[in-house]
């Protein structure tokens, strides 16, 4: 009970909250901080010493000994320098100090970071810039506790190194150009729009010993190999069921610290495939919901191991089970706290949501393979597109509501809107409940889901942010285009109307409620003409189309230069990751599957002799010996294959020509290896195989 009760003093509490600086800081120094993060006024430096040192007393109060900027490169993950604050005196001795500048600015490395070709070595400088509309916090490891301050991060030459800087740029985009919009439908009184995002996040959790004993775990976070075990997700059984203890006691674990951090942790259940879970938070700002989720992998793998765990973010660590996404809930909502997504009881009555939703749907066909690409890592190509999560193809799902309200306006005969009805179960002592308005499409990449947008491609161990500053800046395009052609117009009212009915007839081959999985849909979207990359490597260009440029110029959310250094550098990821993965099959084929295979095949062979020798029969023992010896030449082949391909590979300058060819060489050589390996695993003795097989793994925990 106590601790049910002390719930709400731990939340947050290693947090720089609002409260804490009403607290600390002195009146006047909080409203001008405050107008800085909520309008984007200029901070002075006075304010900034002020600030500091109140952060520094409150974090050294909790136990800190260190601070750090902490921010987020292009890996996707955070990175940090931890400085202590000691500062020495004369005597001696030392104070602890933290300045103004301290917490404004910092000067990592930013030749050590990826930055498509923007910092060489020998141009090592870059900033990391205090970033004050997200709170600092507290994180604790063996070391300590340590003051985070969240920063965006860019180099010498001021160009964005990171993901934040242009997720903070969107939403000041976006922001211009709806109100822009509201004003034009008769909105006088929001003053700022935000975006806001709630991002569900898949994992799967395996046994820390097991997992160790997997190279191709620990180098790449996925199985390479592995034949499907006798029992898989078949049954419907793990989805939403009943806890395993040591599950349960990590989520409580996971909880815990997450709301030390005031990250919002609601909602827990297993997922579809057995070992796979998921973790919802209460939705926040975006750049919040993106440092949020940051902190949330993070939390996830680190406390993994206190319960003898390792947690797994990758989009697909098994073959033949679902893998992990991550839904990106996405909405859009007014200072006064009017959701603008949300249809109300009467959509065709509401111009407004009307607007933003024709935004959303122009915007997410306009730049379907640019959204394509906002949700493509190397570990998500074998979701989307392979029958599994949504496939590769961009469409929206509306529901029966807005798709007749749609076919309405299409019609220019907008006079009604479908309403929630009733529904009894057929047991008289169950309540009737209310149905939603719609059905719920589980296959569809982006979803209309009652008052938001549900982007479901979203890889599961990427950041938010680039999935987001790109939704952000996409809308803020159609915003932009659509204030433009009403801002002309004698008559708002009849401009809209005709906006609105051109724009579903432009767009609504986008539009699509039926079964995404299915392969009539890959066909039928053919036949609209959308956009079809199976591969990341397909949808890299999109980034330096000219459109596209054009649009991240036009909103200030990325330069030329910057489009180009994002596409070298997910062209450089896709190879890495690649080329790391045939290089652990190979260590893996040579160091343990040949010589165990082989050991084995001996044994069979000896029995195979002592039997003919002695007169008996050896059909069955030759018959194996020569499926393992097919097998084991075949595996041979696929090694030699895959070395000579990798091989090819990194003599290749070019860094388009090069992931091409990974994809188009590389990648397959490692399936066609994949499949003689996991055959052999069915035909060798389990005491002979070198590396705990799937039943092991997704069944141990
Ligand atoms: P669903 O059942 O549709 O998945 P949930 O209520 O479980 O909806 O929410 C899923 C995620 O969406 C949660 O993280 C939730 O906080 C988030 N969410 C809910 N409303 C919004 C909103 N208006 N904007 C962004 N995210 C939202
Ligand atoms: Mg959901």
């Amino acid at each position: 009970m106590n601790e049910i009760k002390s719930i709400p003093e731990i939340y947050g509490s290693r947090v720089f909250t609002d409260s804490v600086m009403r607290e600390k800081l002195p009146k006047k120094i909080y409203r001008e901080l405050k107008k800085t993060i909520e309008n984007g006024t200029e901070l002075s430096p006075e304010v900034a010493e002020v600030v500091a040192n109140a952060m520094k007393d409150w974090a050294i109060e909790n136990g800190a000994t260190h601070y750090t900027h902490w921010f987020q490169p292009m890996t996707g993950i955070t990175a940090e320098k931890h400085d202590a604050f000691i500062s020495p005196l004369e005597d001696g001795k030392i104070i602890m100090e933290f300045s103004g500048k301290n917490l404004i600015k910092g000067e990592p490395d930013a030749s050590s970071f990826p930055s498509g070709g923007l910092r060489g070595t020998f141009e090592a400088r870059g900033y990391s810039v205090w970033d004050c509309t997200s709170p600092a916090f507290l994180k604790e490891d063996a070391s300590g506790l340590t003051l985070c301050i969240p920063t965006a991060f860019c180099s010498y030459t001021g160009e964005a190194l990171d993901k934040k800087t242009p997720l903070l740029r969107s939403m000041e985009a976006i922001n211009t150009q709806a109100i822009r919009v509201l004003r034009l439908l008769g909105d006088n009184d929001t003053a700022k729009i935000t975006t806001s995002v709630g991002a569900e996040q898949e994992y799967f959790l395996v046994d820390k010993d097991i997992y160790n004993k997997r190279k191709d775990l620990i180098f790449t976070g996925r199985t390479l190999f592995g034949a499907m075990p006798p029992k898989g997700q078949q049954l419907d059984d793990h989805y939403f069921g009943a806890l395993k203890e040591r599950v349960a006691a990590y989520m409580k674990d996971l909880d815990m610290e997450l709301w030390k951090l005031g990250i919002s942790a609601k909602t827990e259940h297993n997922e579809v495939a057995p070992a796979q879970h998921e973790l919802a938070p209460i939705y926040d700002d975006t750049n919040i919901a993106t440092d949020h989720n940051q902190l949330v992998m993070e939390y996830m793998k680190k406390l993994a191991p206190r319960h003898g765990l390792e947690c797994l973010l990758h989009e697909k660590p098994f073959a033949g089970v679902n893998g992990s996404g991550k839904h990106n809930n996405w909405s859009v909502s007014t200072d006064g706290g009017r959701n603008l997504l949300d249809p109300g009881k009467e959509p065709h009555k509401n111009k407004i949501f009307l607007t933003f939703l024709l935004a959303v749907i122009k915007a997410v066909d306009e730049n379907a393979v640019l959204l394509r690409l906002a949700a493509s890592n190397p570990g998500n190509d074998h979701r989307l597109g392979a029958n599994e999560a949504p496939p590769a193809i961009i469409s929206i799902f509306l529901g029966e509501q807005l798709e007749d309200i749609l076919n309405q306006i299409e019609l220019g005969n907008l006079t009604s809107s479908k309403s929630e009805t009733s529904m009894t179960i057929g047991v008289s002592t169950l309540p009737s409940i209310k149905k939603d308005v719609t059905d719920r499409n589980r296959t569809s990449p982006f979803a209309f889901t009652g008052n938001k947008f549900e982007f479901r491609m979203v890889p599961s161990s990427d950041s938010i942010a680039c999935p987001n500053y790109i939704l952000n800046t996409i809308v803020a395009e159609a915003l932009k285009e659509f204030a433009d052609e009403l801002e002309k117009a004698d008559n708002v009212d009849e401009a809209l109307d005709k906006l609105m009915q051109r724009t579903v007839k432009e767009h609504k081959k986008i539009i699509f409620s039926g079964n995404g999985y299915s392969d009539s849909w890959v066909e039928e979207a053919a036949r609209r003409g959308l956009p079809n990359c199976r591969s990341m490597v397909d949808s890299v260009d999109s980034m330096i189309a000219p459109r596209t440029v054009k649009m991240f110029e036009e909103h200030k959310v990325l330069t030329e230069t910057e489009c180009a250094a994002r596409a070298e550098i997910m062209y450089e990821s896709y190879i890495n990751k690649v080329q790391i993965e045939a290089r652990t099959m190979i260590d893996m084929v040579a160091k343990q599957i040949k010589p165990a295979v082989i050991a084995y095949a001996k044994v069979v062979a000896d029995t195979v002799a002592s039997l003919s020798a002695v007169g008996a029969d050896a059909d069955v023992e030759r018959e194996l010996l020569g499926n393992i010896t097919a097998n084991i030449s075949l595996l041979d082949a696929g090694f030699k294959k895959l070395k000579k391909e990798l091989d090819k590979s990194v003599s290749i300058e070019d860094v388009k020509e090069k992931a091409v060819f990974v994809k188009d060489h590389v990648f397959t050589s490692m399936e066609e290896l994949r499949k003689p390996a996991d055959e052999l695993e069915m035909l060798v003795d389990e005491e002979y195989w070198p590396f705990p097989t799937y039943g092991d793994i997704l069944f141990y925990v």
